[in-house]
């Protein structure tokens, strides 16, 4: 599917793109997607394909146009938990432990910028409870309405026990072993 974008987008290749640098950019996306990962970084895709960082990042930034593959999204290493989580302004929450960020001047060069691959919002629409939602969770996988990731349940307990403790119906437990299956997140 991808492939067919990226054949598109290259009608107008403005960065003069070579056919093997579009094979590389296909295989290494294959195999991020079939890890589970929605984000891909320009340095992972200079290591796997050898081709100079520069140039990784240049081939990365010119599928982010509107409606194209990837939206670049900010993260920072939050300074209490240490842990990756998405900011969107001057203050933000860690999505992990809850605090505020106050960013800092000197916190500039501990951002990293991640590219979300906008395509895998189609195959998680097979689901009826599960969704990607904006901004919650760093973007990963949730039960609607929730903070609640298939991961976090599917090795929690028996589905008697996930049910009452996240206080979830059985179809929305089912799904998740579902999606837990089908996205092979382990
Ligand atoms: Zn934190």
């Amino acid at each position: 599917m991808y492939g067919r974008i990226i054949n598109k987008v290259l009608r107008n290749n403005l960065i003069g793109m070579k056919g093997e640098e579009v094979q590389l950019l296909i295989d290494f996306i294959d195999e991020k997607v079939e890890q589970g990962f929605i984000y891909i970084n320009s340095y992972e895709f200079s290591e796997y394909s050898g081709i100079p960082k520069k140039r990784a990042l240049q081939i990365i930034l010119s599928f982010t146009e509107e409606d194209l593959l990837f939206t670049p999204k900010m993260f920072l290493g939050c300074p209490n938990c240490k842990r990756k989580t998405n900011i969107y302004g001057k203050v933000s929450t860690c999505e992990v432990c809850n605090k505020d960020i106050i960013l800092e001047e000197s916190m500039k060069h501990q951002i990293t910028v991640l590219f979300k691959m906008n395509f895998l919002n189609d195959s998680s629409s097979q689901f009826t409870y599960i969704g990607i939602v904006d901004g919650v969770c760093s973007d990963e996988p949730v039960l609607l309405g929730t903070r609640i990731r298939p991961k976090d349940v599917v090795h929690y307990g028996s589905k008697d026990e996930i049910m009452e403790d996240f206080n979830l119906s059985s179809e929305q437990v089912d799904e998740c072993f579902e999606y837990y299956k089908v996205s092979r997140l382990e």
